[in-house]
Protein backbone atom coordinates (compact mmCIF):
# COMPACT_ATOMS: atom_id res chain seq x y z
CA UNK A 1 0.00 0.00 0.00
CA UNK A 2 2.89 2.48 0.50
CA UNK A 3 4.30 3.66 -2.61
CA UNK A 4 7.17 6.12 -2.35
CA UNK A 5 8.77 7.25 0.76
CA UNK A 6 11.24 10.23 0.21
CA UNK A 7 13.69 11.45 3.34
CA UNK A 8 14.58 15.34 3.38
CA UNK A 9 16.53 17.60 5.51
CA UNK A 10 15.09 20.70 6.04
CA UNK A 11 17.87 23.02 7.13
CA UNK A 12 15.93 26.32 7.56
CA UNK A 13 17.30 30.16 8.60
CA UNK A 14 16.01 31.56 11.78
CA UNK A 15 15.35 34.72 11.42
CA UNK A 16 16.44 35.22 15.75
CA UNK A 17 18.67 33.46 17.42
CA UNK A 18 17.19 30.67 20.24
CA UNK A 19 19.62 29.73 22.83
CA UNK A 20 19.89 27.72 26.73
CA UNK A 21 22.85 26.87 28.86
CA UNK A 22 23.29 23.29 26.63
CA UNK A 23 22.87 24.87 23.10
CA UNK A 24 22.31 27.69 20.57
CA UNK A 25 20.04 27.37 17.61
CA UNK A 26 20.30 29.32 14.44
CA UNK A 27 18.59 27.17 12.23
CA UNK A 28 15.95 23.98 11.89
CA UNK A 29 17.41 20.64 11.56
CA UNK A 30 14.70 18.25 10.62
CA UNK A 31 14.25 15.34 9.17
CA UNK A 32 11.60 15.30 7.32
CA UNK A 33 9.43 11.72 5.79
CA UNK A 34 7.16 12.16 2.40
CA UNK A 35 4.92 9.06 2.42
CA UNK A 36 2.87 7.91 -0.17
CA UNK A 37 -0.47 5.96 -0.09
CA UNK A 38 -1.75 5.89 -3.41
CA UNK A 39 -2.57 9.23 -4.66
CA UNK A 40 -2.64 10.50 -0.90
CA UNK A 41 0.48 12.05 0.72
CA UNK A 42 1.78 12.27 4.45
CA UNK A 43 4.71 14.09 6.31
CA UNK A 44 6.51 13.35 9.23
CA UNK A 45 9.21 14.99 11.02
CA UNK A 46 11.90 14.41 13.61
CA UNK A 47 14.06 16.54 15.12
CA UNK A 48 17.32 14.95 16.14
CA UNK A 49 19.21 16.71 18.86
CA UNK A 50 22.10 15.44 19.79
CA UNK A 51 22.44 17.24 22.99
CA UNK A 52 18.75 15.82 24.30
CA UNK A 53 18.51 12.57 23.44
CA UNK A 54 22.42 11.99 21.38
CA UNK A 55 20.86 11.77 18.02
CA UNK A 56 22.04 13.25 14.53
CA UNK A 57 20.90 14.24 11.53
CA UNK A 58 22.85 11.96 9.55
CA UNK A 59 22.21 8.84 12.30
CA UNK A 60 18.49 9.37 11.60
CA UNK A 61 18.57 9.14 8.26
CA UNK A 62 20.44 6.02 8.29
CA UNK A 63 17.85 4.52 11.06
CA UNK A 64 15.23 5.55 8.54
CA UNK A 65 16.95 4.01 5.42
CA UNK A 66 17.24 1.00 7.58
CA UNK A 67 13.66 0.93 7.98
CA UNK A 68 11.25 -1.22 5.59
CA UNK A 69 8.24 0.48 4.19
CA UNK A 70 6.73 -2.81 2.97
CA UNK A 71 7.35 -4.82 6.07
CA UNK A 72 5.60 -1.89 7.97
CA UNK A 73 2.51 -2.02 5.42
CA UNK A 74 2.12 -5.69 6.01
CA UNK A 75 1.74 -5.08 9.64
CA UNK A 76 -1.18 -2.35 9.07
CA UNK A 77 -4.64 -3.84 9.03
CA UNK A 78 -5.76 -1.02 5.82
CA UNK A 79 -9.41 -1.65 6.05
CA UNK A 80 -10.56 0.82 8.23
CA UNK A 81 -9.89 3.82 9.94
CA UNK A 82 -10.40 2.51 13.18
CA UNK A 83 -7.86 -0.69 12.00
CA UNK A 84 -5.56 1.19 10.35
CA UNK A 85 -4.92 3.17 13.15
CA UNK A 86 -4.96 0.49 15.97
CA UNK A 87 -2.32 -1.38 14.03
CA UNK A 88 0.07 2.22 13.55
CA UNK A 89 -0.60 2.27 17.02
CA UNK A 90 0.33 -1.63 17.71
CA UNK A 91 3.80 -1.41 15.69
CA UNK A 92 5.52 0.62 18.12
CA UNK A 93 7.74 2.05 16.39
CA UNK A 94 10.48 3.33 18.59
CA UNK A 95 11.02 -0.20 18.86
CA UNK A 96 11.43 -0.79 15.30
CA UNK A 97 13.17 1.97 14.38
CA UNK A 98 16.45 3.49 15.97
CA UNK A 99 16.27 6.80 18.04
CA UNK A 100 13.14 8.45 18.48
CA UNK A 101 13.49 11.14 16.21
CA UNK A 102 13.23 8.78 13.16
CA UNK A 103 10.67 6.58 14.53
CA UNK A 104 8.57 10.27 15.26
CA UNK A 105 8.60 11.03 11.48
CA UNK A 106 7.72 7.60 10.20
CA UNK A 107 5.04 7.48 12.55
CA UNK A 108 3.63 11.24 11.83
CA UNK A 109 3.94 10.33 8.05
CA UNK A 110 1.75 7.08 8.32
CA UNK A 111 -0.95 8.97 10.26
CA UNK A 112 -1.06 11.85 8.38
CA UNK A 113 -0.94 9.60 5.17
CA UNK A 114 -3.41 7.32 6.63
CA UNK A 115 -5.69 10.23 7.91
CA UNK A 116 -5.76 11.98 3.98
CA UNK A 117 -6.51 8.32 3.21
CA UNK A 118 -9.53 7.73 5.28
CA UNK A 119 -10.15 11.43 4.60
CA UNK A 120 -10.09 12.01 8.57
CA UNK A 121 -8.49 14.72 10.85
CA UNK A 122 -5.15 13.13 12.50
CA UNK A 123 -7.28 14.42 16.11
CA UNK A 124 -9.59 11.00 15.65
CA UNK A 125 -6.18 8.89 16.29
CA UNK A 126 -6.26 10.39 20.10
CA UNK A 127 -9.77 7.88 20.28
CA UNK A 128 -7.42 5.28 20.07
CA UNK A 129 -5.00 6.41 22.10
CA UNK A 130 -7.84 6.38 24.92
CA UNK A 131 -9.04 2.98 24.56
CA UNK A 132 -5.26 1.80 25.28
CA UNK A 133 -5.64 -1.00 28.06
CA UNK A 134 -4.44 0.37 31.68
CA UNK A 135 -4.33 4.28 30.38
CA UNK A 136 -7.61 4.60 29.59
CA UNK A 137 -8.36 8.64 29.54
CA UNK A 138 -10.69 9.62 31.81
CA UNK A 139 -13.47 11.51 29.94
CA UNK A 140 -13.34 14.83 31.34
CA UNK A 141 -9.66 15.61 30.30
CA UNK A 142 -11.03 14.65 26.73
CA UNK A 143 -11.58 18.32 25.06
CA UNK A 144 -11.25 20.12 21.74
CA UNK A 145 -10.77 24.18 21.28
CA UNK A 146 -7.51 26.41 21.91
CA UNK A 147 -4.51 25.34 24.39
CA UNK A 148 -3.23 27.91 26.80
CA UNK A 149 0.22 28.14 26.34
CA UNK A 150 3.19 29.51 27.81
CA UNK A 151 5.72 31.96 26.92
CA UNK A 152 8.96 30.64 26.96
CA UNK A 153 12.30 33.11 27.94
CA UNK A 154 15.43 32.69 26.22
CA UNK A 155 19.02 32.49 27.78
CA UNK A 156 20.35 35.63 25.90
CA UNK A 157 16.33 37.77 26.54
CA UNK A 158 16.19 40.32 29.79
CA UNK A 159 13.43 39.15 31.54
CA UNK A 160 12.25 42.68 32.65
CA UNK A 161 12.06 43.79 28.89
CA UNK A 162 10.61 40.68 27.59
CA UNK A 163 7.60 41.31 29.64
CA UNK A 164 7.60 44.80 29.68
CA UNK A 165 7.16 44.83 26.16
CA UNK A 166 4.08 42.56 26.21
CA UNK A 167 0.66 44.73 26.13
CA UNK A 168 -1.12 44.95 29.44
CA UNK A 169 -3.74 42.19 28.23
CA UNK A 170 -0.96 39.93 27.07
CA UNK A 171 0.81 40.12 30.21
CA UNK A 172 -2.42 39.54 32.31
CA UNK A 173 -3.51 36.24 29.92
CA UNK A 174 0.06 34.59 30.31
CA UNK A 175 -0.96 31.55 32.37
CA UNK A 176 2.68 29.90 32.67
CA UNK A 177 6.05 31.87 31.92
CA UNK A 178 9.38 29.37 31.86
CA UNK A 179 12.55 31.19 31.99
CA UNK A 180 15.65 29.87 30.36
CA UNK A 181 18.27 30.15 33.00
CA UNK A 182 22.22 28.88 34.06
CA UNK A 183 24.13 30.84 36.12
CA UNK A 184 22.62 30.07 39.55
CA UNK A 185 22.45 33.83 41.09
CA UNK A 186 21.03 35.12 37.86
CA UNK A 187 18.07 32.61 37.91
CA UNK A 188 16.99 33.98 41.14
CA UNK A 189 17.00 37.33 39.69
CA UNK A 190 15.47 36.71 36.43
CA UNK A 191 13.06 34.95 38.57
CA UNK A 192 12.43 37.72 40.80
CA UNK A 193 11.84 39.90 38.21
CA UNK A 194 9.62 37.86 36.46
CA UNK A 195 7.70 37.80 39.80
CA UNK A 196 7.43 41.60 40.28
CA UNK A 197 5.60 41.87 36.76
CA UNK A 198 3.64 38.89 36.95
CA UNK A 199 0.28 37.99 38.59
CA UNK A 200 0.05 35.21 41.14
CA UNK A 201 -1.93 32.72 39.32
CA UNK A 202 0.90 33.03 36.70
CA UNK A 203 3.13 29.95 36.71
CA UNK A 204 6.57 30.11 36.22
CA UNK A 205 9.12 27.44 35.88
CA UNK A 206 12.71 27.40 35.33
CA UNK A 207 14.67 25.61 32.32
CA UNK A 208 18.37 24.98 33.51
CA UNK A 209 19.21 22.16 30.83
CA UNK A 210 21.09 19.77 32.90
CA UNK A 211 23.66 23.17 34.21
CA UNK A 212 23.96 23.02 37.78
CA UNK A 213 26.08 21.01 40.19
CA UNK A 214 23.76 19.16 42.71
CA UNK A 215 25.37 21.53 45.61
CA UNK A 216 24.08 24.81 43.69
CA UNK A 217 21.16 23.29 42.93
CA UNK A 218 20.52 22.47 46.71
CA UNK A 219 22.07 26.03 47.52
CA UNK A 220 19.97 27.84 45.78
CA UNK A 221 16.84 25.67 46.22
CA UNK A 222 15.88 28.00 49.54
CA UNK A 223 14.68 30.86 47.03
CA UNK A 224 12.78 29.46 44.56
CA UNK A 225 10.27 28.84 46.92
CA UNK A 226 7.50 30.44 44.06
CA UNK A 227 8.62 27.84 41.24
CA UNK A 228 5.63 25.69 39.67
CA UNK A 229 9.29 23.44 38.66
CA UNK A 230 12.90 23.61 37.65
CA UNK A 231 12.93 21.88 34.43
CA UNK A 232 16.03 19.57 34.62
CA UNK A 233 18.55 20.74 37.07
CA UNK A 234 21.22 18.47 37.09
CA UNK A 235 23.15 16.47 34.53
CA UNK A 236 20.81 14.02 32.97
CA UNK A 237 19.29 10.83 34.67
CA UNK A 238 22.07 11.61 37.72
CA UNK A 239 18.68 9.75 39.42
CA UNK A 240 20.34 9.39 42.69
CA UNK A 241 21.64 13.18 42.68
CA UNK A 242 17.74 13.76 41.44
CA UNK A 243 16.60 12.05 44.56
CA UNK A 244 18.34 13.08 47.11
CA UNK A 245 17.99 17.53 45.85
CA UNK A 246 13.98 16.16 46.26
CA UNK A 247 14.68 14.98 49.45
CA UNK A 248 16.48 17.62 51.09
CA UNK A 249 14.77 20.84 49.37
CA UNK A 250 11.29 19.67 48.13
CA UNK A 251 12.14 21.08 44.80
CA UNK A 252 9.42 20.64 42.19
CA UNK A 253 11.14 18.65 39.51
CA UNK A 254 10.47 18.43 36.12
CA UNK A 255 12.78 15.92 33.75
CA UNK A 256 13.28 16.56 30.02
CA UNK A 257 16.43 15.57 28.91
CA UNK A 258 16.15 13.06 31.50
CA UNK A 259 12.95 11.32 30.12
CA UNK A 260 12.31 10.08 26.51
CA UNK A 261 10.43 6.57 27.47
CA UNK A 262 8.45 4.25 29.86
CA UNK A 263 12.19 2.69 31.08
CA UNK A 264 13.00 6.72 32.29
CA UNK A 265 9.85 7.36 33.70
CA UNK A 266 9.94 4.22 35.74
CA UNK A 267 13.45 4.51 37.19
CA UNK A 268 12.14 8.30 37.79
CA UNK A 269 8.97 7.06 39.73
CA UNK A 270 10.80 4.57 41.33
CA UNK A 271 13.66 6.50 43.00
CA UNK A 272 11.44 9.55 43.31
CA UNK A 273 13.21 11.78 41.70
CA UNK A 274 10.76 13.88 39.98
CA UNK A 275 7.38 15.58 40.40
CA UNK A 276 6.60 15.92 36.36
CA UNK A 277 8.15 15.16 33.08
CA UNK A 278 8.02 17.29 29.97
CA UNK A 279 6.52 15.19 26.90
CA UNK A 280 7.98 16.41 23.24
CA UNK A 281 6.81 14.07 20.19
CA UNK A 282 10.39 13.72 18.63
CA UNK A 283 12.16 13.33 22.02
CA UNK A 284 10.01 10.81 23.02
CA UNK A 285 9.37 8.70 19.88
CA UNK A 286 6.39 9.98 17.70
CA UNK A 287 1.99 10.67 19.00
CA UNK A 288 1.20 7.33 20.70
CA UNK A 289 4.73 6.76 22.61
CA UNK A 290 4.29 10.64 23.97
CA UNK A 291 0.53 9.98 24.71
CA UNK A 292 1.59 6.79 26.28
CA UNK A 293 4.08 8.12 28.24
CA UNK A 294 1.82 11.01 29.73
CA UNK A 295 -0.69 8.84 30.37
CA UNK A 296 1.41 6.94 32.44
CA UNK A 297 2.95 9.38 34.32
CA UNK A 298 -0.27 10.88 35.50
CA UNK A 299 -1.10 7.00 36.81
CA UNK A 300 2.09 7.86 38.42
CA UNK A 301 0.87 10.72 39.94
CA UNK A 302 3.46 13.02 37.84
CA UNK A 303 2.49 16.10 35.90
CA UNK A 304 2.87 17.08 32.04
CA UNK A 305 3.99 19.37 30.25
CA UNK A 306 3.39 19.29 26.33
CA UNK A 307 6.71 20.80 25.24
CA UNK A 308 8.32 21.40 21.43
CA UNK A 309 11.84 21.49 20.14
CA UNK A 310 13.12 24.92 18.88
CA UNK A 311 12.55 24.96 15.10
CA UNK A 312 10.14 22.17 14.05
CA UNK A 313 9.38 22.83 10.54
CA UNK A 314 5.65 21.77 10.63
CA UNK A 315 4.25 18.36 11.10
CA UNK A 316 6.38 18.08 14.84
CA UNK A 317 4.43 21.34 15.36
CA UNK A 318 0.94 20.32 13.70
CA UNK A 319 0.78 16.90 15.86
CA UNK A 320 1.71 18.13 18.79
CA UNK A 321 -1.22 20.04 18.15
CA UNK A 322 -3.65 17.43 18.03
CA UNK A 323 -2.61 16.28 21.64
CA UNK A 324 -2.57 20.04 23.17
CA UNK A 325 -5.87 20.80 21.96
CA UNK A 326 -7.52 17.51 22.29
CA UNK A 327 -6.59 16.37 26.04
CA UNK A 328 -6.63 18.57 29.04
CA UNK A 329 -4.31 17.00 31.29
CA UNK A 330 -1.40 19.06 30.33
CA UNK A 331 -0.17 21.18 32.92
CA UNK A 332 1.89 23.69 30.33
CA UNK A 333 1.83 23.42 27.00
CA UNK A 334 4.79 24.94 24.27
CA UNK A 335 4.05 25.77 21.06
CA UNK A 336 7.97 27.56 19.72
CA UNK A 337 7.76 30.72 18.04
CA UNK A 338 7.94 29.51 14.29
CA UNK A 339 6.02 32.62 13.15
CA UNK A 340 8.70 34.75 14.31
CA UNK A 341 11.74 32.41 13.46
CA UNK A 342 10.58 31.65 9.99
CA UNK A 343 8.44 34.73 9.11
CA UNK A 344 8.12 33.32 5.59
CA UNK A 345 5.77 30.55 6.48
CA UNK A 346 6.99 26.92 5.74
CA UNK A 347 3.46 25.39 5.56
CA UNK A 348 0.19 26.33 4.64
CA UNK A 349 -1.57 26.94 6.63
CA UNK A 350 1.02 28.51 8.33
CA UNK A 351 2.19 28.63 12.01
CA UNK A 352 0.37 31.13 14.40
CA UNK A 353 -0.10 31.72 17.63
CA UNK A 354 -2.91 34.30 19.50
CA UNK A 355 0.04 35.97 21.95
CA UNK A 356 -2.34 38.27 23.32
CA UNK A 357 -4.90 35.14 24.71
CA UNK A 358 -1.54 32.93 24.28
CA UNK A 359 -3.79 30.34 23.05
CA UNK A 360 -3.27 27.76 19.95
CA UNK A 361 -5.97 26.57 18.13
CA UNK A 362 -6.97 23.18 16.65
CA UNK A 363 -5.90 22.62 13.09
CA UNK A 364 -8.50 21.44 10.76
CA UNK A 365 -8.18 17.96 9.11
CA UNK A 366 -7.79 15.81 6.72
CA UNK A 367 -4.54 14.66 8.47
CA UNK A 368 -2.27 17.43 10.29
CA UNK A 369 -4.19 19.44 8.22
CA UNK A 370 -0.81 21.15 6.84
CA UNK A 371 1.29 20.98 3.76
CA UNK A 372 4.69 22.46 3.38
CA UNK A 373 5.50 25.12 1.07
CA UNK A 374 7.68 25.79 -1.69
CA UNK A 375 9.89 28.04 0.67
CA UNK A 376 10.01 24.32 3.21
CA UNK A 377 11.18 22.36 0.39
CA UNK A 378 13.26 24.93 -1.42
CA UNK A 379 15.54 24.77 1.97
CA UNK A 380 15.64 20.50 1.75
CA UNK A 381 17.67 17.99 0.21
CA UNK A 382 16.57 14.48 -0.31
CA UNK A 383 19.26 11.48 0.77
CA UNK A 384 17.19 8.62 -0.49
CA UNK A 385 14.20 7.52 -1.68
CA UNK A 386 12.42 4.11 -1.61
CA UNK A 387 9.98 2.76 -3.89
CA UNK A 388 8.66 -0.79 -3.80
CA UNK A 389 10.58 -2.55 -6.58
CA UNK A 390 13.39 -0.89 -6.34
CA UNK A 391 13.85 0.07 -2.33
CA UNK A 392 15.89 2.48 -1.49
CA UNK A 393 18.22 4.66 -3.09
CA UNK A 394 20.33 7.20 -2.11
CA UNK A 395 20.05 10.29 -4.14
MG1 LIG B 1 13.87 21.57 28.67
Amino acid sequence: MISRVRLHVATVPMATTFDHAGASRRRSESVLVELHLGDVCGWGEGAPRDYVTGETTAGAIEALRRCDPAALAERIDWRSFDATIASIAALDLPSLVAGPSAAAAVEIALLDAACRHFERPLAEVLDVAAAWDGANLPAGLRRSGPAAVSLVIPLSRDVASTLDDLTPQARASLRHVKIKVADPCAAVQRLSRARDRLGADTGISLDVNGGWSPEQAERIAPELTDVAWVEEPLRARSWPKLARLRRRTGLPIMLDESCTDLADLRTAAEADAATHINVRLSKCGGLFASARLALRARQLGLGCQLGVHVAEVGPLWAASRVLATGWGLWQTVEAGRGDEWFPEPLTEPAFTVDRTAHRVAALAGPGTGIEPTENLLRHTRCPATWQPDSGWRRT
